[in-house]
């Protein structure tokens, strides 16, 4: 089937180039892959909308013939996501009230999310798939809202962003798990591991699979870009930016990096789409009942996403509650026999998961070590999607023991916190000042090049080279060495360790150079 169902119109001026960018991948696809053929209803909806004439009695025929998507679309058209409660009652009315496009674009979505909804292995999870595409689906739907951009089809293509993953796993299952495994081992990016494997990335099969089976080009090329979206046409870019906003609003609700996803949204929510941050708040708690909703429509298996702020409040105080420590934990239950292996496991996990979502340092209140680890691995994985540069800085406060002798542990705090003060009134607010333990801290620099960095040190330094701490009246002044690692994105090789050794590194001889003062490298 070739592309002539496109809806859109534009392909073929604009976009020579994504098509043959297209066909490539496609190519490539054809050795590996053999993708599966759409539903047959999918390519009646399809004909029937692109043949305007009769579409309306056309399309409501199609729907009226699939009794199970009947149900779900007038479900759908009276839920509070279209606001006409309980008015549409018949598939003529829904299609009089939400228009064919949004129409065509639910009957879409439900088809092929139950197409796609069942593994005979049992190796994937589906559950959780479908959760992240219907939290980023909502949140592509609110985002385009935002910014007056076509709600519905924002929703379907974020719905179906990750399609790929899906056709990955049922026709290329081997290798797909072999990308699991290297992408467990945290070394590099899922995409970069894809193409290494395979030759093509999920995104490009999806978007390519979509194109295939004639959805309009507005849906299927920016997922097609969705991992390199600096090739995506302009026409398309702000589809894209939204997309990929929508998947981290997502990954805050649903992926390990919560903490580091939700500080970046936030700071795209109230930059890029003038929010205040509460107002941005707002709009993320917002999307966990629009999911559940949908979720709800689409049979999903659902154990009710709660919003965000809900969560976090939550873990909070579980965190508090958990100052017991885990072999305590563990002599407690082994004395309560009656308490199963199961609420043991549960305990851990959600001990676990509380403590990842607390990151900050208590006594700076600077982001600490463990917010750090995960920042670095987003920040280095934008860095090389994007090929923009990044740093990083650690620094040690000098012969700090000696102040902690002198002057009392008590003073060595309060020194600790002014540092942490006059570091973040340096920096800018796009780099994250962490306090990495004890006296050494670190700064994560993105879109900052080697010049940059040696700057940034030196500032640094003779800040806190001028600054002086009064405590109790006595004036303590301190200095620091500092380490840097500057990257340029473009090395697929370097990884987190090695920038984070490498600057530790810088660091030793910064010291051994007579301490208060700068060394940088570059990898
Ligand atoms: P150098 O110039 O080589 O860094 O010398 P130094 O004395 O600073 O040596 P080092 O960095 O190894 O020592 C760190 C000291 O920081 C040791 C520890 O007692 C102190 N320290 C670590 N955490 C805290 C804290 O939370 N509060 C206080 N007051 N001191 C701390
Ligand atoms: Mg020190």
């Amino acid at each position: 089937m070739d592309g002539n169902r496109n809806t859109s119109g534009s392909e073929g001026k604009a976009s020579a180039l994504p098509l043959r960018d297209i066909h490539a991948v496609r190519t490539l696809i054809g050795q590996k892959v053999e993708l599966p053929s759409p539903p047959g209803i999918v390519v009646r909806i399809l004909e029937a909308v692109q043949n305007d004439d009769q579409c309306f009695a056309n399309l409501g025929r199609i729907v009226a013939a699939d009794p199970a998507l009947a149900v779900k679309l007038l479900k759908v058209a009276n839920s509070s996501m279209y606001g006409c409660n309980g008015k549409v009652q018949s598939i003529e009315s829904a299609l009089t009230i939400l228009g064919i496009s949004a129409l065509k674009n639910i009957a879409l979505t439900f088809i092929i999310v139950r197409t796609m909804h069942s593994d005979a292995d049992g190796f994937f999870d589906f559950k959780y798939f479908w959760k992240r595409a219907v939290t980023a689906a909502v949140a592509a739907r609110t985002l385009a809202q935002q910014v007056g951009q076509d709600s519905d089809t924002l929703f379907v293509s974020a719905l179906l962003q990750d399609i790929g993953v899906l056709v990955l796993f049922h026709h290329c299952t081997d290798t797909y798990m072999e990308v699991l495994v290297q992408k467990n081992s945290r070394a590099r990016s899922g995409h970069d591991i894809e193409h290494e494997l395979l030759g093509f990335c999920h995104a490009g099969l999806g978007g390519t699979l979509l194109k295939d089976w004639g959805l309009p080009e507005n849906i299927y090329l920016p997922i097609f870009y969705s991992h390199r979206p600096q090739s995506v046409p302009d026409s398309h870019r702000t589809t894209l930016d939204i997309l990929n906003l929508a998947d981290r609003i997502s990954a805050t609700y649903h992926g390990s990096q919560s903490s580091v996803n939700m500080v970046e949204v936030l700071d795209v929510l109230t930059l890029r789409y003038n929010l205040t941050e509460q107002e941005a708040k707002n709009l993320i708690d917002s999307l966990a009942g629009q999911a559940n909703e949908v979720m709800d429509f689409f049979d999903i298996p659902n154990n009710k996403i709660k919003p965000f702020s809900e969560m976090l409040q939550e873990a909070n105080q579980e965190l508090g509650k958990l100052n017991i420590g885990y072999e305590q934990l563990f002599m407690d239950l082994k004395q309560s026999k009656e308490e199963s292996s199961i609420y043991v496991t549960k305990l851990l996990e959600a001990n676990k998961r509380y403590r990842q979502l607390a990151y900050r340092d208590e006594l700076t209140g600077l982001y600490n070590n463990r917010y750090f680890q995960e920042a670095m691995e987003n920040e280095l994985d934008r860095s090389k999607r994007y090929q923009r540069p990044l740093s990083l800085i650690f620094f040690d406060i000098d012969l700090f023991k000696e102040i902690n002798d002198r002057l009392g542990h008590l003073v060595g705090d309060v020194a600790l916190r002014e540092v942490a003060k006059q570091v973040s009134q340096v920096m800018r607010t796009s780099d994250i000042v962490v306090r990495y333990g004890g006296d050494e801290f670190a700064i994560i620099m993105p879109e900052t090049d080697k010049a940059g960095l040696e700057a940034f040190a030196e500032r640094i330094r003779h800040s806190i080279e001028a600054m002086t701490i009064t405590v109790d009246g006595v004036p303590l002044q301190l200095t620091i060495s500092v380490g840097g690692t500057a990257t340029s994105g473009k090395q697929k090789k370097v990884n987190e360790m090695a920038i984070i050794a490498a600057a530790d590194k810088a660091l030793y001889q910064a010291k051994r150079a007579g301490r208060n003062g700068i060394l940088v490298v570059e990898l």
